[in-house]
Order: structure tokens, then C-alpha cells, then sequence
């Protein structure tokens, strides 16, 4: 009996340590057996981690790449010709967007009512008139492309062609015209003083590392189409 019940004692935990042991066992092999797959399951997603990593990389510098190239020629932008519809005539030979129009004479009126005398020199420019502009009448001065550029901009990239830009000279001081001394004038003063309440803005001042200064050089960024044209401009002086 005390014989059985040693026995008894002995088996039980001797057993129930052969069951834990083969179980164990069992787990180990078959984690030796699936190893390769795990190591190769594990292998594939780090490298899936990896590609998804550079890809992101990658793109966030290509999206940086198209914020900082903005497609200029010579340092000009370039503008899409405005559609003829939105066109009109203001005075001979100058026509304009006719979002500015208003804004651009009561401008020229309230300067008047100050003894000033603004002059529209060039409003819309085709972009074949620019052509004519940059390759013709620069070429006779015989300057090369990048040197005419810093003066006139090529066609397809002139505010002109957008009907938002205007040239305007002073009429009591017809010599400053295009002239950088167009700056002296009593106009010119009137203007840096009092154009932005008129929402017009000079588009090539001393700033520009690109394009020469042009004090006469006007364009207008008083509705949403505008502010949209003039947005590559107004971001990367
Ligand atoms: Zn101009």
C-alpha cells in the first residue's frame, strides 16, 4: 500500500514534467521548422516599410521641386493671353481686362483732382505684338536674349498679355517715358503714395533680382483672377 502510494507520488509529477517537456520540444520545432518563412515574412515587410519610407521621401521632394521651379524663362513668369471678350478699350490703343478698367480710371481721376496728370502708355500686349517687341525692336539694338530680357520679356511671358498690366508716364514729363527716371516725377511719387488703394502694384521694383526696375510698370491684383495670375510672381520675388 505505503509502496503504491510512492509510486503514485513519483508518477504523477514525473509525468506531468514528460508532457511539458514534449510539448515544448514540439513548439521548438516547428518554430525551426517555419523559421526560414518568418525570417523571409519578416524580411519582406522591412523592405515594404523601406520602399513605402523612400517613396515618401521622394515625392515630398518632387512636390518641393514644383513649388521652387516656377517655369520662368530669362527670370520672366509665364502669362496666358487673356480671352478677347474680357478685353476693352479704354482710349485709343489702350486696352485693358475689363475688371480693371474702373479702378484704373478713377485712379487717373482722383490724380487729377491732385494736380497730377497720369498717362497710359501700354495696356494689353498680344503675344504676338510682344514677339514683334523682343525680337524685332531689341534685336536692332543688338543685344542678346538674356540682355533684352532684362528690359522686355519675351512673348508668351509679359503682364501685358494678361490685360492687368499698364504703362503709365507722367503727360507734363513725356521724356521719362519708359525711363527709369519716370521715378522723379511728380506721377511716379503720386503713385508709390496712392496706387494700392486703387489695388495696383509696382511689378518690377528695385528688389527684383530678375527684371530690371520699372518704375512705370503697373498691374492690377484687385479681384481673385488677378491675385491667381500674379500668385508665381507675388510668392518668388
Ligand atoms: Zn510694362
Amino acid at each position: 500500500m505505503e509502496q503504491n502510494k510512492d509510486i503514485n507520488q513519483f508518477d504523477i509529477p514525473l509525468a506531468k514534467r514528460t508532457y511539458l517537456s514534449n510539448s515544448n520540444s514540439t513548439l521548438l520545432k516547428k518554430l525551426l521548422i517555419f523559421s526560414p518563412f518568418f525570417f523571409l515574412l519578416f524580411s519582406f515587410a522591412a523592405l515594404r516599410l523601406i520602399r513605402n519610407i523612400e517613396l515618401g521621401i521622394r515625392s515630398n521632394l518632387n512636390f518641393q521641386d514644383q513649388r521652387n521651379h516656377d517655369h520662368r524663362i530669362l527670370g520672366h513668369l509665364p502669362y496666358a493671353e487673356i480671352s478677347k471678350e474680357n478685353l476693352v478699350l479704354i482710349e485709343p490703343n489702350i486696352e485693358v481686362h475689363i475688371d480693371m478698367r474702373d479702378s484704373l480710371l478713377k485712379m487717373r481721376k482722383e490724380a487729377k483732382k491732385d494736380g497730377i496728370y497720369l498717362v497710359f502708355l501700354s495696356g494689353y500686349r498680344s503675344i504676338n505684338l510682344q514677339n514683334d517687341i523682343f525680337y524685332s525692336l531689341k534685336s536692332i539694338r543688338n543685344q542678346e536674349a538674356s540682355e533684352r530680357a532684362r528690359v522686355s520679356a519675351p512673348p508668351g511671358y509679359s503682364e501685358h498679355s494678361t490685360g492687368f498690366a499698364i504703362d503709365i508716364g507722367d503727360a507734363t514729363q513725356r521724356e521719362t517715358d519708359f525711363e527709369t527716371e519716370f521715378e522723379n516725377t511728380d506721377a511716379f511719387r503720386w503713385l508709390i503714395k496712392h496706387a494700392a488703394k486703387f489695388h495696383f502694384k509696382l511689378s518690377f521694383s528695385k528688389n527684383n533680382k530678375f527684371i530690371d526696375y520699372e518704375p512705370w510698370h503697373w498691374r492690377y491684383e484687385g479681384s481673385i483672377e488677378a491675385l491667381k495670375i500674379f500668385e508665381n510672381s507675388n510668392r518668388n520675388i
